[in-house]
C-alpha cells in the first residue's frame, strides 16, 4: 500500500497517520522524495482502505500488490517524464536517442561526436569515463578530468551527458558534470551505490543486470526512488544466457513487460544487448516496435580503433542511417497504434 502525504504535511499529522496504520497490523516505512512524500505500508491482511483515507494529511491511499511499490504503474496515474532541459525529455511513448562511445577518449573525439550528434539533432550523448572492464589492464577511462572536458563541449552545444557511475564516492565529484547518472549491469544490485543515488537530484538509468531478472531491476529501481530520486529510466541492455553466438542475448520481453508493471521509462542498449556491430540495427528497431522509449548504442569515430567495445560500435555514416530508420520506425510504431 502507498500512503500518498500532503505535500507540507505537519509531522503530528504523520504520526497520528503512522500511529493508525500500526494499530491496523500495518508495517510502515516513511519515504521522503525530492517531489513527495509517502508511507509504505505492508500488511498481510486486508483492511477497510476508509480508515486511512479520511485521516488528515492524507493525499490518497493506493493499493499496490506487487513486492514493489513506487515504481509499480498501479498507482500513478502519469507515467514518469524525466526532463532533462534544453529540448532533451525521457518519457513513455516517446523516442530518446543516446549515442556516443564506450569510453570517452580524447578531446578531439568529444568535438568530432558532438558534430555527429548535432547534425543529427541528437541531444544526449553518452560515454564512460569510469569503465568496469573484465581485465584490469584494459583501458578504464579518463576519469574526472576527462568528464570536465567533456562536459564543457557537451554543455557549450546543449548536449547531455550520460555516464557510469561505478561507485559511491564518485557521486560527489561527477554531480556537477553530469546530466544522468547511469547504474551499469554489473551494479545493478550494488544497494549502496542505489541508496546514494536517491540522495541526488540528477536523473539516474538503471540497467539490467547482467544475470538480473526484471523483477530484480524493478526492486533496485525501487532503492533509488524509496531514498528519494524519482528521476528514474530502466534499461533492458542483454542478460547472460546459454547462447553463445552473441555478447548477450537482448530480451525484448523484457520491454513490453517492464512498460506493463512501471511507470518508469524504459529504453533498449543494443550494443552491448547482441555486441556484434551489423546486428545493432535490426535490434534497436525491434526495440523500439517492442515499445523502448528510447535507445542508447555506442558509435565513434573510427570503431576499429576504439578503446572498447569496438566491435559492436557504428561508424558516422552507420550511425546516421540508424538515427533515420529509428525515426521511420517510431512513427511506424505509433502510426500503428501499438501502446
Ligand atoms: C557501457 O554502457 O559501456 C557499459 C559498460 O554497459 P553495461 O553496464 O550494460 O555493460
Ligand atoms: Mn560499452
Amino acid at each position: 500500500m502507498i500512503i500518498q502525504l500532503e505535500k507540507d504535511i505537519d509531522k503530528a499529522f504523520v504520526d497520528q497517520i503512522v500511529d493508525k496504520l500500526k494499530s491496523l497490523g500495518i508495517k510502515v516505512t516513511p519515504v521522503n522524495t525530492q517531489q513527495g512524500n509517502y508511507l509504505i505500508g505492508i500488511s498481510g491482511k486486508g483492511f477497510d482502505i476508509r480508515e486511512v483515507g479520511g485521516l488528515e494529511g492524507v493525499r490518497d491511499v493506493h493499493r499496490v500488490s506487487d513486492d514493489y511499490k513506487l515504481v509499480s504503474k498501479k498507482w500513478k496515474v502519469k507515467p514518469t517524464e524525466v526532463d532533462l532541459g534544453d529540448g532533451a525529455t525521457i518519457e513513455s511513448g516517446g523516442l530518446a536517442i543516446m549515442t556516443g562511445p564506450c569510453s570517452i577518449e580524447s578531446e578531439e573525439q568529444v568535438d568530432s561526436m558532438i558534430q555527429h550528434l548535432v547534425k543529427n539533432g541528437v541531444k544526449i550523448m553518452r560515454g564512460g569515463v569510469y569503465k568496469p572492464r573484465s581485465s584490469p589492464y584494459s583501458f578504464r577511462g579518463l576519469g574526472i578530468e576527462g568528464l570536465k572536458m567533456w562536459h564543457e563541449k557537451a554543455k557549450a552545444n546543449g548536449i547531455k551527458i550520460i555516464t557510469e557511475v561505478m561507485q559511491v564516492s564518485q557521486i560527489e565529484p561527477m554531480l556537477p558534470y553530469v546530466d544522468i547518472f547511469q547504474v551499469g549491469a554489473r551494479n545493478t544490485q550494488n544497494f549502496n551505490l542505489l541508496d546514494e543515488l536517491g540522495k541526488v537530484d540528477k536523473p539516474v538509468v538503471i540497467k539490467r543486470g547482467i544475470s538480473g531478472t526484471i523483477d530484480e531491476l524493478l526492486h533496485s529501481a525501487e532503492y533509488v526512488f524509496s531514498g528519494g530520486n524519482e528521476k528514474l529510466i530502466l534499461c533492458e541492455r542483454g542478460i547472460r544466457t546459454y547462447e553463445k553466438a552473441t555478447r548477450n542475448t537482448l530480451d525484448l520481453n523484457a520491454i513490453p513487460v517492464l512498460k506493463e508493471k512501471t511507470h518508469l521509462p524504459v529504453i533498449s542498449d543494443p550494443s552491448h544487448g547482441i555486441g556484434i556491430r551489423k546486428f545493432v540495427e535490426p535490434m534497436a528497431l525491434a526495440s523500439i516496435m517492442a515499445g523502448a522509449d528510447g535507445i542508447i548504442y555506442e558509435s565513434h569515430e573510427v570503431p576499429q580503433k576504439a578503446f572498447s567495445d569496438g566491435q559492436q560500435t557504428l561508424n558516422y555514416p552507420d550511425s546516421d542511417k540508424l538515427i533515420k530508420k529509428m525515426q521511420a520506425t517510431y512513427a511506424l510504431r505509433k502510426s500503428l497504434d501499438l501502446e
